[in-house]
């Protein structure tokens, strides 16, 4: 008996042709010539799909994420944001793309007007979760991007 990974478990690409999937053999991979399938789910091309490791079931919480994204993130492709959104249990997580919020969404504004919405970020006056209570369910805010790339998201609440 074999230990580790069963390729069979993946949807792998294989046109039979050496490799390259673009038939003519001459070396360019498939994402040269073309666009490589990728997962209806996590966006990722087959070959990467992450949803056989998303935890399952999946995971219930009582508030609610949101997740706001610097463009940088999203061309980034990794799609952990999506992950966390594909891990949790029901319609709980968001993820909105951009720089400055909460722009023209109104329900992204009355959700960061909310009191009990809360953004998840180190500094002096960061409190414990645990210290955090809310008759509601509390919102989570997170930032998705690189440190730089946080530090220039605008949040306004
Ligand atoms: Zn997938």
């Amino acid at each position: 008996m074999e230990d580790g990974f069963a390729l069979g478990d993946f949807d792998v690409c294989d046109s039979g042709d050496g490799g390259d999937g673009d038939g003519d053999g001459d070396g360019h991979l498939d994402w040269c010539t073309r666009r490589r399938p990728s997962c209806p789910s996590c966006e990722r091309p087959r070959i990467a799909c992450w949803c056989p490791f998303l935890p399952s079931p999946k995971v219930r919480i009582d508030g609610r994420v949101l997740i706001l994204q610097h463009p940088g993130e999203a061309k980034r492709g990794v799609r952990t944001a999506l992950m966390a959104a594909r891990g949790i249990h029901g319609d709980r997580c968001r993820i909105v793309v951009g720089r400055k919020f909460p722009g023209e969404d109104q329900e992204l504004r009355r959700a960061l007007e909310d009191p009990d919405t809360h953004l998840l970020y180190p500094g002096e006056d960061s409190k414990e979760l645990t210290e955090l209570q809310g008759p509601r369910g509390r919102t989570l805010v997170v930032l998705d991007g690189t440190w730089d790339e946080a530090k220039c998201v605008e949040v306004q609440h």
